[in-house]
């Protein structure tokens, strides 16, 4: 995947799981099975078997392992994939003003900035929330 080859191909030939991700009814129609290319930056709908329906560029999504951006935590959905709903026991240990302008329902657990809090010593520490996945992170304070 990824070679220049692959990106000149239609969406359809070069990532089919992809190209049945293409939103049935919300695109307008292309004039034939090869087309959009992979390589199209043209923003369209997309859903995926979850039925999760968003939108993205199909460069965006084409080469991605996990093309849905819902289902992979690269775009939020509050109630579906934030991490209040996903990992409750996570979002209690929100610090709010340590993580200004953010709520647990903000991020998911695939994003990639660093969140801040509460470790068990009950100080504070920012991690990415895959980190906070794993477990508790060091404290900086207690060592
Ligand atoms: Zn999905
Ligand atoms: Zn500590």
């Amino acid at each position: 995947m990824g070679s220049k080859f692959t990106w000149q191909l239609s969406l359809r030939r070069a990532f089919p799981k992809t190209y049945a991700m293409l939103h049935p009814t919300l695109n307008p129609p292309w004039p034939s099975e090869e087309f959009p290319r992979a390589a199209d930056a043209s923003v369209v709908w997309w859903r995926c078997p979850e039925d999760h329906e968003f939108q993205a560029s199909i460069r965006t999504v084409a080469s991605s392992e996990n093309p849905c951006l819902v289902c992979s935590g690269r775009l939020v959905r509050p109630g579906v994939n934030d991490l209040a709903t996903t990992h409750p026991e996570l979002a209690e240990r929100w610090v709010a003003n340590l993580n200004p302008g953010l709520t647990s329902s903000d991020v998911t657990a695939a994003s990639e900035i660093e969140i801040v809090l509460t470790l068990s010593c009950s100080h504070a520490a920012p991690a990415t929330p895959a980190a906070w996945v794993l477990g508790d992170i060091a404290c900086p304070l207690c060592g």
